[in-house]
């Protein structure tokens, strides 16, 4: 967002020895400590950062086959630091499947479980097979499985009770080599349709995602946003059908428990938000993709947290529906 404090202290490291380094640094003078990757989901708070912020660009790359049959499994260790589209590329030039739905997300692979990435019906969990961290509280680097990361719809343990804890050094995945399996995301099979193309290779998958994304997303590089500024609500059956009475159009998908998900974009879009411009605070909702706030001139973040609650206020008012904020709010 181009927003918010300075770091008293801030420094990249590439491997393991490094991180130890400089988390030794930070003890010797009592300093707290944050890692990151590439800052594209943070809010930084304009109060700065009175600690090191330590920037993960640990690289490395390994493809280990299991089984050697047409649909084979392949495992994929995969450094932190990693550009995690150069990875999806990479993955998807093998002819694997598996993440290519997450094409041109911004970012490092150690981001990608944090707040379990996602997008167009593939999320990381769904290839994740384990992460190597060095847990800050023992001092130790140590193996957590995908089955203990308390994955969640865009959120993890390492969002929520363990909150920087641990510094993400590796991540294995596991993907099948062959064709990706349908049912595809709505947006996908349109382009498919639209395309010609039945049964899709991995690289068709992604091209479609990048031709999809490039048409409503703004490119970071130059309009200052952060992606999807608010996470889908999940809501009650219950609280849906009420809705539904008055709004038949409104989309959602089932996400067990009695609960569905609704699309926040509807609600902003329907509250008539879409393509706002607040000049006094400098931020607008992208006439695209009203899920995605832009920087079009505010100096402090807290111009983005107004425009923020602004937004929430107004969708509230309208559907009686809570938005919640996705990207990270810090320190
Ligand atoms: C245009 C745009 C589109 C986007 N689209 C999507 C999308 O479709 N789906 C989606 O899920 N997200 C999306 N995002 C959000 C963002 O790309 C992801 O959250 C990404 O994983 C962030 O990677 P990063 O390296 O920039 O993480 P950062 O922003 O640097 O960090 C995010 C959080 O993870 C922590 N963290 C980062 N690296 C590590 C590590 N190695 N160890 C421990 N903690 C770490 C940080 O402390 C912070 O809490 C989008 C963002 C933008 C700007």
């Amino acid at each position: 967002m181009r927003l918010g404090g300075r770091a008293a202290y801030l420094t990249n490291v590439a491997d393991r020895e490094q991180l130890k380094g400089a988390i030794d640094w930070a003890r010797q003078r009592r300093l707290p400590v944050l890692m990151i990757g590439h800052g594209s989901n943070i809010i930084w708070k304009d109060s700065g950062f009175d600690g090191l912020v330590i920037c993960n660009r640990i690289l490395h790359y390994k493809e280990e086959p299991i089984g050697d049959g047409a649909d084979s499994t392949v495992l994929i260790k995969i450094g932190a630091g990693e550009n995690w589209d150069k990875v999806v590329e990479r993955t998807v030039s093998r002819g694997l499947t598996g993440i290519e739905a997450l094409s041109l997300i911004p970012g490092t692979a150690g981001a990608t479980p944090v707040q379990n990435v996602g997008a167009y019906g593939q999320e990381i969990r769904d290839t994740l097979v384990d992460i190597e961290v060095h847990d800050s509280r023992t001092g130790e680097f140590v193996v957590i499985k995908q089955g203990d990361c308390g994955f969640g719809y865009r959120t993890s343990r390492f969002k929520t009770i363990d909150r920087g804890r641990f510094y993400i050094t590796m991540i294995t995945l596991k993907l099948q080599r062959g064709k990706p399996v349908p049912p595809f995301y709505p947006a996908l099979q349109s382009y498919l349709v639209d395309h010609g193309i039945v049964n899709p290779t991995p690289h068709e998958i992604r091209n479609a995602v990048i031709a999809t994304r490039q048409a409503k997303l703004p490119d970071p590089v130059l309009v200052p946003n952060c992606g999807s500024f608010f996470a889908n609500p999940v809501i009650k059956e219950t609280e849906y059908a009420k809705l539904q009475a008055t709004y038949p159009d409104l989309p959602n998908w089932p996400v067990g428990d009695g609960k569905v998900k609704i699309p926040a974009a509807w609600l902003i879009e329907q509250a008539g938000l879409k393509g706002f411009h607040d000049t006094k605070l400098g931020i607008a909702t992208w006439a695209k993709q009203p899920l995605v706030l832009t920087n079009r001139g505010a100096e402090t973040s807290q111009q983005l947290l107004a425009f923020r609650d602004k937004i929430i206020h107004i969708v509230y008012v309208a559907f009686s529906v809570s938005l919640e904020q996705e990207p990270e709010l810090l320190p």
